[in-house]
């Protein structure tokens, strides 16, 4: 079998550091904050060349907590990506603000600047660019529009670990950018963790304070703040796998360089692109097809895992159906049932890739000249 993730296995290649680093935590009872947590909130801003990097519990909190260090009115406009994450959305209505949804770029798959000029109105005073899947948002055109209009740009980095827009890592364009260290992210940790990248000293500060209580000492409550703090161990593990961060950020682009190769000519795959004033770190290689479930269904007979990002753009959840944009004529309210990722990770073996792009190739192959099976299986045939 060809697993989607195979945590198991990065783990195993690892062990002897990973173990290291637990046991010093526990030894030492750093468990919440302490000199674990900033070490790496350390080495990740010195890894990102951003100034501060605060820990908090999850992606979502870091979120929630920048939006709120933001000091903006409640009730404000937000303009959201359709095609994201609930992670996203969520966090601009825990903020006490009004979710926006634009749509995205067909192309790159990242929030669409053409449509976001459209989605501005007198309340709007954010922006949330979301670097999905690994590939950064066009950020100068999306920076002037943001500057032309007042409003403010948050980057959602969950996906985007050492992404670079023109040369520059991502998390340093906008006021600031979120991190996710759910297991699964490029940087992942044994259990949840995320962080907040800025370089504007007010925020870290105020980030900091919001996600530790409304304080910087024991009983200094300045406001009313929450607990959303990365912990000891998490810190630590995350520290032993930055070292390795490059290294498997390059087999991925490897491997998305393999699928590009190899399937480039097949069938009605349409695959990832890479701008030319990107750095792609491939955390998804998301392929777009009109036979997406007949292949995914094939491809899981054949022993591969693949999976679906996103099943359903915002818009259509039903938790945002009271926004009224699920009808819109929008691509990702469109394309969403077109939408696969093939396996990409540091698990895979190069007789992997073989072995999926091969089956990718027969499937149209066989396919192609066997239409009735597919209108059986109910896929539009084009
Ligand atoms: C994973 C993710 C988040 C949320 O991160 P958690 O650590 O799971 O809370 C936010 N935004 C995007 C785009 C994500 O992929």
């Amino acid at each position: 079998m060809i697993k989607f993730l195979d945590l198991r296995k990065q783990y195993e290649a690892i062990k002897g550091e990973i173990s290291g680093a637990i046991t010093d935590v526990i030894r030492d009872s750093a468990f919440v904050g302490g000199k674990y947590v900033n070490k790496f909130e350390e080495e990740f801003a010195q890894y990102h060349q951003v100034k501060h990097c605060i820990g908090v519990g999850n992606g979502t909190d870091a979120l929630e907590i920048l939006i709120e260090s933001l000091n903006i009115p409640k009730g404000s406009e937000i303009i959201v990506p359709a095609n994201t994450f609930i992670a996203t959305a969520e966090a601009v209505t825990r903020a006490g603000h009004k979710v926006v949804f634009c749509d995205c770029n067909p192309d790159n798959h990242t929030i669409s600047i053409e449509d976001v000029k459209k989605r501005i109105t007198g309340n709007t005073r954010a922006i949330i660019a979301v670097h999905l899947y690994g590939h950064p948002c066009d950020m100068e055109p999306l920076l002037m529009i943001a500057e032309t209009n007042q409003l403010i740009v948050i980057e959602d980095c969950a996906q985007s670990h050492g992404a670079e827009y023109k040369g520059k890592k991502v998390s340093t364009f906008g006021i600031g950018g979120i991190f996710s260290f759910y297991p699964g992210k490029n940087l992942g940790a044994y259990g949840d963790g995320g962080a907040i990248a800025t370089n504007d000293d007010d925020i870290a500060l105020k980030c900091r304070m919001i996600s530790n209580h409304g304080r910087l000492d024991k009983f200094a409550h300045q406001f009313e703040g929450r607990n959303s703090r990365l912990d000891g161990l998490q810190a630590a593990i995350l520290s032993v796998k930055l070292k390795h961060l490059d290294k498997w950020i390059e087999t991925r682009r490897e491997i998305a360089k393999r699928y590009v190769n190899e399937l480039s000519a097949i069938g009605d795959v349409k695959l990832p692109i890479e701008e030319t004033w990107a750095k792609h770190v491939y955390h998804l290689f998301v392929i777009i097809t009109q036979k997406r479930n007949m292949l995914r269904k094939y491809l899981e007979e054949k022993g591969v895992q693949t999976g679906i990002h996103y099943p359903e753009s915002l818009p259509k959840l039903p938790a945002y159906r009271y926004c009224g944009q699920s009808h819109e004529e929008m691509w990702a309210n469109r394309l969403d049932s077109q939408l696969m990722s093939l396996p990409i990770g540091d698990h895979l073996e190069p007789d992997d890739i073989k072995f999926i792009t091969s089956e990718v190739a027969f499937f149209y192959e066989h396919t192609l000249d066997n239409k009735n099976q597919i209108s059986q299986d109910g896929e539009t045939q084009n």
